[in-house]
């Protein structure tokens, strides 16, 4: 069968509502029409999404980069505290960092992101303290804290089993799981990039027994580094699996790469098109997880907004301070306003919705008239989002006009 024919096939299987294989899934990622695929993706996500794209008023906070484990793709870690570079901040300094967000325009972030090494010289009870004084300042923001690798990590070092680690930690505010530390799946590869740290089943399991426990969390995948597409369809269809059992993720968040100032840096970092055909790939064999996310920082604000058009239903944040993707060399900012993800989205010809951590709308925009680049310069201005009014609590603004 000839790969085009291998195409219509897949779109066909698509349109019918059948299940994708791992076959069809390397056949995708060989397959050298981009755009067939990205538009394929694209009809899967407007089935799901219509014309609506996501995003989040968030911050994320690296509170440590002490770390045990030597990942060879980590530009991030130190290997101990007093190492040029190491950073733990005091649980005042963390705080800060939201004290200094609550009078934003718009209303302070309706979510935290915290990822950090594993240090093993801190207490249990700092990351029990940290949430608890997060939601002392403000008790409406959602904690999205510690990848399954860390609480594999908590397990180990403080000797709880992952019910214990989460059931204290969810005691203290922690609500979600965000998806780092997956890398890829297969154990020939993670056992060259990432030898000491969780291993894929040990990830896997700590997502399961905190969906058991009715917590949701994303997952994700780094690639475009010594990996094959092989190893990339194994990823995506052990979280699908996953998924089928305890239907417990909520998005899937697929990673570049980044060379600089790492164990690979040898190694160039995915061009667009691969990051954007994986995106899109992702979300053609993950039929069962609802938001497949082109994250900013990872992509590139620019390549991010073409996936909103290849299959990506949400772009993330607005972040404000990330520190692990800035240390492994991406163009990225650190921060986008909120203007200015509300501007990616319109242009992408979407419907701009602010979303909190579980998929809860908080406000839905109007789409844009006519795309920006249309309006004279003048009028640019007036286009554009105005100020937008505080919420409180829960209270969901349906329309916000621009
Ligand atoms: S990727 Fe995470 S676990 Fe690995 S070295 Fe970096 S901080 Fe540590």
């Amino acid at each position: 069968m000839s790969e085009s024919s291998k195409l219509a096939s897949i779109r066909e299987k698509v349109r019918n509502g059948e299940r994708l294989t791992s076959e069809d899934g390397i056949a995708l990622f060989l397959e050298p029409d981009l755009l067939a695929i990205g538009q394929l993706a694209n009809e899967v996500c407007e089935k799901r999404h219509g014309d609506r794209t996501y995003f989040n008023r968030n911050m994320r906070i690296e509170v440590t980069n002490v770390c045990v484990a030597s990942c060879l793709f980590c530009s991030f870690a130190k290997l101990e505290e007093h190492m040029p570079g190491a950073h733990t901040m005091k649980l005042e300094e963390a705080w800060r960092e939201l004290e200094m967000r609550m009078n934003d325009p718009g209303g302070p972030p309706t979510e935290i992101h915290i990822v950090n090494g594993l240090h093993p010289g801190l207490p249990f009870s700092y990351y029990e303290e940290l949430l608890r004084g997060f939601k002392r300042i403000d008790p409406n923001v959602h904690l999205k804290c510690f990848t399954a690798v860390e609480i594999h990590f908590f397990a180990q070092h403080y000797g709880m089993t992952y019910v214990e680690v989460l059931e204290k930690l969810r005691a203290a505010g922690l609500e979600s799981l965000p998806g780092g530390g997956a890398e890829i799946f297969d154990e020939g590869v993670r056992s060259k990039i990432s030898h000491d740290k969780a291993t894929a089943a040990e990830y896997l399991e700590v997502h399961r027994v905190a969906h058991r426990m009715g917590m949701r969390t994303n997952a994700t995948m780094l690639y475009g580094h010594i990996e094959t597409f092989a190893h990339r369809v194994d990823h995506l269809l052990r979280l699908r699996a996953l998924q089928d059992e305890t239907k417990g993720l909520q998005a899937f968040i697929p990673l570049a790469f980044h060379p600089d100032g790492n164990g690979m840096k040898n190694l160039p970092a995915p061009t667009a098109v691969d990051d954007l055909r994986t995106l899109a790939v992702s979300r053609l064999l993950l039929d069962n997880v609802d938001h497949i996310k082109a994250y900013w920082v990872s992509l590139t604000p620019d390549v991010a907004q073409i996936a909103l058009r290849m299959g990506a239903d949400d772009i993330d944040g607005t972040i404000v301070h990330e520190t692990i993707y800035k240390a492994a060399g991406t163009r990225s900012p650190g921060a986008l306003g909120y203007d200015e993800l509300v501007r990616l989205i319109r242009e992408a010809g979407r419907i701009p919705v602010e979303r909190d951590t579980l998929y809860n709308v908080v406000r839905e925009l109007p789409r844009a008239a006519v795309p920006e680049a249309a309006l004279k310069p003048r009028d640019r201005e007036r286009a554009r989002p105005r100020a937008l009014p505080v919420v409180q609590g829960d209270v969901r603004v349906k329309e916000v006009p621009s």
